[in-house]
């Protein structure tokens, strides 16, 4: 689910003298700390299963992550087991931060049932800065914000990820699928 600021919203009186939304303020940030200062106990004494606090042992524990979440760039592989990209470098050409590199292939008949294919597609998640807007300007859903934002590497180099690294599997990108058409589709695109 999408959230989107209203900017129309119209402060009461009692919010437009500002201290009592301060004091409210503090209270929930209060109730948080003291939550999470005491949320142990229960756990450690062996009568709750689970620790009652809001944070997690990272990379232990993991949340998931909501469809709307933009973590690195992935190509969708579909059911017949080949990229939906269809070289076209819409991507390539919308990205501000120059980092995928295309190099697109005439169908031989064999690699691939469309004209063009990407016999070369590199993304640098050295230098993406997780824009979305390559997701954005595809027109065959072959390109998609994963929810995967674990790509740390200790050389650089090694965040170059070619075809083979990024594809993914359409069926793990189901969520994101469905988001990005209700999103799009809101924009008359
Ligand atoms: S998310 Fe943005 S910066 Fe990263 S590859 Fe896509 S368009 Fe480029
Ligand atoms: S991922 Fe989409 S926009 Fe980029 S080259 Fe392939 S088909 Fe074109």
């Amino acid at each position: 689910m999408a959230y989107y600021v209203d900017r129309n919203v119209k402060m009461t009186w009692w919010e437009r003298i500002y201290l009592p939304e301060i004091l409210r303020g503090m209270y929930i940030t209060s109730r948080h700390f003291f939550l999470n200062l005491f949320g142990f106990i229960p756990f450690f004494l062996g009568t709750s299963k689970r620790r009652k606090i809001f944070t997690v042992y990272y990379p232990e524990e993991t949340v998931k992550y909501p469809a709307a979440y933009r973590g690195r760039p992935v190509l969708a592989i579909n059911e017949q087991g080949r990229p939906n990209c269809v070289a076209c470098g819409l991507c390539e050409a919308a990205c501000p931060a120059y980092c995928i590199d295309i190099v697109p292939a005439e169908n031989s008949g064999k690699q691939n049932e469309v004209e063009r294919w990407p016999k070369e597609f590199t993304i640098d998640y050295a230098v993406c800065i997780f824009c979305g807007f390559c997701e954005e300007a595809c027109p065959e859903e072959a390109i998609f914000m994963s929810d995967n934002c674990e790509i740390s590497m200790l050389d650089r180099k090694d965040m170059k990820y070619n075809l083979q690294q990024l594809s993914v599997p359409i069926a793990q990108l189901k969520d994101r699928l469905e988001f990005t058409r209700k999103m799009y589709g809101k924009w008359n695109y």
